[in-house]
């Protein structure tokens, strides 16, 4: 294997995606910082860079076919076969489920259900080849139910199934594949959930501190950290598992 592996991480350009793929360049991997827009990808490829980390922007959209498998043909010419991959692009269109459209639930289930099957459907053999890999799925704690997320919770409950199938298919050949299902974590996805519900975001953020048995809430670099382990050589017994970063369980 060559000694600088390379890693995917999709929904990169900000929030959580940006902290893991700082952290995993950090860690030594080539980072492919996958996102909708290729300009805004950029910003996190200049940071990585300013550190001291290699790292290349790839504009995809991770529902669409055809854009995945270029994307993943890029990065393979650009940085060498990836073997790891964080499934991290995600959308909310959050409403009652009274009022919500069939776009609304379509839209959800294509960026995390479908996104994350074609990007690792497209991975998967590099992977296999390496006899090593490390597939990271993003869940949520919206997964365990969730008012006003019933397309949301509904995909990232669907992750997890994914994720310990994808577990029990590839870990004969050294890749492992788990979720990281957190809490409320600081970015703008929570903004909006706020301004969704008629909040100040520090509010909400307010809120939370009060209801999280930690006493804050996340950032992304506490989601990093894990992906950071769940990627590491020596984790490769942990496998087909949903790890909760969220605080602490809420009564
Ligand atoms: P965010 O700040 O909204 O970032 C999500 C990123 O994904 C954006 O850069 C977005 O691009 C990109 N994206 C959306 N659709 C895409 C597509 N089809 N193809 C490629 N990229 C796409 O969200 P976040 O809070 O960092 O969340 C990251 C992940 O963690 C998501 O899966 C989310 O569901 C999950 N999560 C977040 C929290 C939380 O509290 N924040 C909690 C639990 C789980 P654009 O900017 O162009 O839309």
């Amino acid at each position: 294997m060559s000694s600088t592996r390379t890693a995917i991480v999709t929904g990169a350009a900000r929030g959580i995606g940006a902290a893991v793929a700082l952290r995993l360049a950090s860690d030594g991997y080539a980072v492919a910082v996958v996102d909708l827009d290729e300009t805004a990808s950029e910003a996190t490829v200049e940071q990585i860079a300013a550190e001291g980390g290699r790292a290349v922007a790839v504009g995809a959209d991770v529902a669409d076919e055809q854009q995945v498998r270029a994307a993943v043909d890029r990065v393979r010419s650009e940085l060498g076969a990836p073997v790891v991959l964080v499934n991290n692009a995600g959308i909310i269109r959050d409403n009652l489920m009274f009022k919500m459209t069939v776009e609304d639930w379509n839209a959800v289930m294509s960026v995390h259900l479908r996104g994350a099957f074609l990007m690792t459907r497209a991975v998967q053999a590099d992977m296999v080849e390496a006899k090593f890999g490390r597939i990271v799925n993003m869940s949520s704690t919206a997964a365990l139910g969730n008012r006003g997320q019933v397309n949301y919770s509904a995909a990232k409950a669907g992750l997890q199934g994914f994720t310990k199938t994808l577990a029990i298919e590839l870990g004969k050949f050294g890749v492992t594949a788990n979720a990281i299902a957190p809490g409320f974590i600081r970015t703008d996805m929570t903004a909006a959930t706020a301004a969704r519900m008629g909040m100040d975001f520090a509010d909400l953020i307010a809120a939370g501190e009060k209801a999280i048995p930690v006493g804050r809430v996340g950032e992304p670099e506490d989601v990093a950290h894990t992906v950071s382990f769940l990627a590491s050589q020596d984790a490769g017994f942990v496998s087909g598992q949903v790890i909760y970063v969220s605080g602490g369980p809420q009564g």
